[in-house]
């Protein structure tokens, strides 16, 4: 069998699988199943801390001191890297894309409890210069002695693909223990990692399931390159290539609605009705947006009775509050 790069243990898992029983019954269609990677642990949940586990190993191996990294004002991955920095014993630096004056609640908020220096970089520079932006930092913090390492955005790059590797062997064991087959697995798209690291594991653990992205940002075409140059980068730390072509990646464009990190009135009602139908928060970022893309997919017939299909609710719950005052509640 294939040999893992090694991984610091930072998740809690096995997270579980259950079922939507009411949103499969309401809709009338494929059987939906949900895996929690919500709950990967407090204020570390969600997917980046599966893909932290591998970046964060590979960090201390070398000898690092400090992480870098980088996303917009309210990203989850800052967020559980200044975490996982904090409990490791690393310096945290977080470089944000910034539009007004940031208010700092809910992520934000967080990035600042666990201790990490942030810098504000303006949209138009962040856009242009990011790699340049993040590599001065790094010559600069070399002269004050620290050694930083750069974790690019959403921990998308070779090391951190191994997380959802991993979580795709886990869920291969769940399928065992639980007797059942998915015929898909459906994400959410941010930055291409989590679909990557899926879609290795697919092809070592799932034969039978077929892996689907809901992107919440770009393109599909932007995606698919993203995709084919980060499955590469992997092959640095494995014994085996897999190969990957076209038809590999399944992508369903065109549920970004208006832009990354916006929201409609469409889809926060979704996230209210999702909120008060099953008990679970989706978020107006990632999951609700692909949540709202597979159901309405559904709606459509391109999913079908008698299939069974795994969502992961890749987390993001702090994303939430910015919109606090979006929301309209009848009651
Ligand atoms: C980052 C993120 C995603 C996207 O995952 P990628 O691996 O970046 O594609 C999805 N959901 C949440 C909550 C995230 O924070």
């Amino acid at each position: 069998m294939f040999n893992y790069p090694r991984r610091e243990k930072l998740a809690l898992l096995p997270t579980p699988i259950h079922k939507l029983e009411k949103l499969s019954k309401l809709l009338g269609g494929p059987e939906i199943y949900l895996k929690r990677d919500d709950v990967t642990g407090s204020v570390v949940g969600g997917n980046k801390i599966r893909k932290l586990e591998f970046v964060m190993a590979d960090a201390i191996d070398k000898g690092y001191d400090t992480v870098i990294t980088c996303g917009g004002i309210q990203s989850n991955h800052c967020r559980a890297t200044a975490f996982v920095a904090a409990k490791l014993g690393f310096d945290c630096h977080v470089v944000l894309k910034k539009f007004d004056t940031p208010i700092i609640e809910a992520n934000l908020f967080l990035d600042k409890l666990a201790g990490a220096d942030i810098h504000y970089i303006d949209h138009d520079k962040y856009d242009n210069n990011l790699e340049e932006i993040l590599k001065e930092l790094q010559d600069k913090l070399a002269k004050e002695g620290k050694k930083a390492y750069i974790i690019p955005t959403g921990a998308s790059f070779g090391i951190g693909n191994f997380g959802y590797l991993k979580a795709a062997e886990e869920i291969s064991e769940q399928c065992k223990q639980k007797d059942i087959t998915f015929h898909y697995i459906v994400t959410p798209i941010g930055s291409g990692g989590t679909y990557t690291g899926l879609s290795l594991g697919k092809k070592l653990y799932l034969p039978e399931t077929k892996i689907v992205g809901v992107n919440v940002c770009d393109d599909r075409e932007y995606f698919v390159k993203k995709i084919k140059k980060i499955w590469k980068e992997s092959f640095a730390f494995m014994d085996v290539e897999i190969p990957l072509v076209d038809e590999d990646i399944n992508i369903i464009d065109g549920y970004g609605g208006i832009g990354y990190a916006k929201s409609t009135q469409e889809e926060l009602k979704f996230i209210t009705d999702i909120a008060r139908l099953e008990g679970i928060v989706f978020d107006p970022v990632y999951t609700g947006k692909a949540l709202f893309g597979l159901v309405d997919q559904i709606k459509k017939g391109n999913f079908k009775k008698g299939e069974k299909v795994l969502f992961i609710h890749t987390g993001g719950i702090f994303g939430i509050f910015p919109k606090k005052d979006m929301f309209q509640f009848e009651k």
